[in-house]
């Protein structure tokens, strides 16, 4: 089901390709080819920056890319320094914000990091997360100069994979006033390369977040309910709520990435994750096994949705976090897959802000 509807996707791509080559007019920009061209710039060692291990040099070189992208659009980047401990060491990473207009005060907060791991061989964190930043940046790209039903702040958050500093430091930072004024902010933390789109919403137990005052903790899944409408609209991947798995309702998902900050602080969030929650994986329905793809496992059984061998299997489907989060490694794989899936995030993305439909 899913690899026919990449096929007829892809197909339909092609087509637009060879139409616009053939058009004597300036082509319609579009913002999931540019998404994909931001992502190479980003995410690929030979032809960009490659992996941006928190807390390196090349996770500054990241941020400092990102900010040059969005100050040629015409934006202004506002940084937004900030540091934390690693085993004792105090760390330093920043947050670049952007502010697009809105006809109202109201906000809603769009948000990706742009670190990646470090430690496994081979990552280049093209999935986890170049993915969602180039998303970001398409949007930025399309939407500027125009101005949205709600005021709209892009967010790209340094130092995720070492404790989503970035996020806590940001949601720290918004005053009373501020967090008041914020409808939805919405998460993007590996949109690509795993089997199924997927949106999700905070847990409906507060206990699963934490929280410094869980009184003012939020699971509202107005946000997560609206992205799934919008992606049922037409010419896009619809995108799914996850299975119930056990402790996890459908639908709803942990504290583990930069989401959980603002659902603690009351607000609507929505998640967008690409993977599989079909999958019976190391630990259970997790959607810690993002794919069913052979490739990605030492030995696959399609009739278990399983590893062939629970004992030795060693990699379980997973792409965030290893040798295969890569582009050239991805394109092999999984042909015209990322393409696809990160101009369905990139589309939706779009639509939700300009039609957020909230109020
Ligand atoms: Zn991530």
């Amino acid at each position: 089901m899913h690899k026919t509807l990449l096929a007829f996707s892809l197909a339909a791509l092609l087509a637009g390709c060879n139409d616009a080559s053939n058009d004597s007019k300036a082509p319609t920009p579009n913002p999931g080819e540019h998404a994909y061209e931001f992502l190479t710039q980003l995410s690929s060692g030979a032809e960009g920056i490659g992996a941006r291990p928190t807390g390196t040099a090349s996770e500054t070189e990241a941020a400092n890319w990102i900010a040059d992208k969005l100050t040629g659009w015409g934006y202004d980047v506002t940084r937004q320094p900030f540091s934390y401990q690693k085993k004792g060491v105090e760390m330093h990473s920043q947050n670049l914000i952007v502010t697009l207009p809105g006809k109202s005060d109201k906000l809603i907060i769009v948000g990706a990091h742009y670190d990646s791991t470090g430690e496994q061989k081979g990552s280049e964190g093209a999935t986890d997360n170049g993915a969602g930043v180039a998303a970001m940046l398409a949007v930025a790209e399309t939407l500027k100069g125009q101005t949205l039903p709600y005021t709209v702040r892009l967010v790209f958050f340094g130092a995720e994979e070492n404790g989503i500093n970035g996020a806590k430091a940001y949601a720290a930072s918004l005053s009373a006033d501020e967090v008041g004024a914020t409808l939805a902010m919405v998460n993007n933390d590996t949109i690509a390369g795993g089997d199924i789109l997927y949106v999700h919403s905070a847990h409906s137990d507060v206990a699963e977040y934490n929280c410094a005052d869980p009184s003012r903790y939020s699971h509202d899944p107005k946000v997560r309910d609206r992205l799934l409408a919008l992606s049922r609209q037409g010419d896009m991947t619809p995108f799914e709520l996850h299975p119930a798995f056990p402790g996890y309702p459908a639908g709803e998902t942990g504290a583990w990435s930069d989401h959980a900050s603002f659902a603690c602080l009351g607000i609507p969030v929505a998640y967008l994750e690409a993977t599989n929650f079909t999958i019976n994986g190391a630990d259970g329905y997790d959607g810690y096994s993002q794919s069913t793809n052979p490739a990605l496992w030492d030995c696959y059984d399609a009739t278990t949705k399983s590893a062939c061998d629970r004992e030795s299997e060693t990699q379980w489907g997973k792409i965030w976090h290893t040798q295969y989060d890569r582009l050239d490694k991805l394109q092999e794989i999984f042909p015209g897959r990322v393409q696809q899936q990160l101009s369905d995030g990139t589309t939706l993305l779009i639509r939700f802000l300009r039609e957020p439909g909230l109020e």
